[in-house]
């Protein structure tokens, strides 16, 4: 397994290969990113992991300076992944001063996690942009866990003319429901049970549907009253495209919950 931090470097060696799985991360392993790292060693003959916090998708007072960074463990757990190449830049191969950078789209970029976090999304675009541009991936792999990043990613993919295929994978959950993230770490053991609430409150919403129930107004309150004295940044239901709707369609929809548990913010998800 290669460790290459520098573009010049990558961009040689990456330069007569073709069929490269790509997995951009932050870092701080944990076993959604094994899943997506799987994914992409079956269908690919090279693969690419990414490790890089990327500080334009981090707003003011966000947790840029304490997000866990463990290459160490990151090391071994691409190594068992069998990844060929860790690309692991440093914030000035990334970026120069004064720069272009990419903009959300109005509508789908500016709701939600848009809403709460602004010019996260412009960032996490822009840092993938540069990254599909060294990397020139045939497939690129995101988590269904971060969806309306996913939606853009697509988005960008779609409108830029990107010769990429976005690869989309299910959400890992811990044996106890709890979506996997880096930022479970913050949790202490009190915290983790209080976040339990929202994959619980997700499994009754998809019980409500199973049995019929599809008006958005009426599982939103369910899920409300399931998460009630927990401080939500949003608790939203919207079609696979990030629109708004009234009545959940099976297999076109997304039911999406943001939350803070003692200062450490989560999001879940489930696809309907
Ligand atoms: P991050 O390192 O948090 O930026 O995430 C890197 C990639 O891993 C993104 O595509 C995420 O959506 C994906 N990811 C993070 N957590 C999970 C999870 N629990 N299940 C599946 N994919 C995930």
């Amino acid at each position: 397994m290669k460790i290459i931090s520098t573009i010049n470097e990558i961009k040689d060696f990456l330069k007569d290969k073709n069929n490269i799985g790509f997995v951009p991360t932050m870092g701080a392993l944990h076993n959604g990113h094994v899943e997506l790292l799987k994914e992409a060693r079956n269908n690919n003959k090279l693969v690419v992991l990414s490790i890089f916090v990327n500080p334009t998708q981090f707003l003011e007072g966000e947790d840029l300076d304490k997000y866990p960074r463990t290459f160490e463990a990151d090391k071994r757990v691409a190594s068992l992944c069998d990844v060929d190449v860790i690309f692991y830049p440093d914030i000035n191969e990334m970026y120069g001063n004064d720069e272009i950078s990419l903009k959300a789209p109005n509508v789908r970029g500016s709701i939600l996690e848009g809403y709460e976090r602004p010019g996260h999304f412009d960032g996490v675009l822009s840092v993938v942009l540069k990254l599909f541009n060294i990397i020139k991936p045939s497939h690129a792999y995101f988590g269904r866990k971060d969806a309306q990043q996913l939606a853009l990613i697509k988005l960008m993919v779609d409108n830029l003319f990107l010769d990429i295929n976005i690869v989309e994978v299910s959400t890992q959950r811990d044996k106890d429901g709890l979506a996997l993230s880096s930022r479970n770490r913050y949790l202490s053991e009190t915290d983790r049970l209080e976040a339990l609430r929202i994959s619980k409150s997700l499994k009754n919403a998809t019980n409500m549907i199973m049995n019929k129930e599809y008006s958005v107004d009426v599982i939103k309150d369910a899920i409300l009253n399931d998460l009630s004295g927990m401080q939500i940044d949003y608790v939203e239901i919207v079609s696979r495209e990030f629109r708004y709707i009234e009545q959940v369609k099976i297999g076109d929809s997304l039911i999406l919950i943001a939350l803070h548990v003692n200062g450490t913010r989560l999001i879940d998800n489930m696809w309907v």
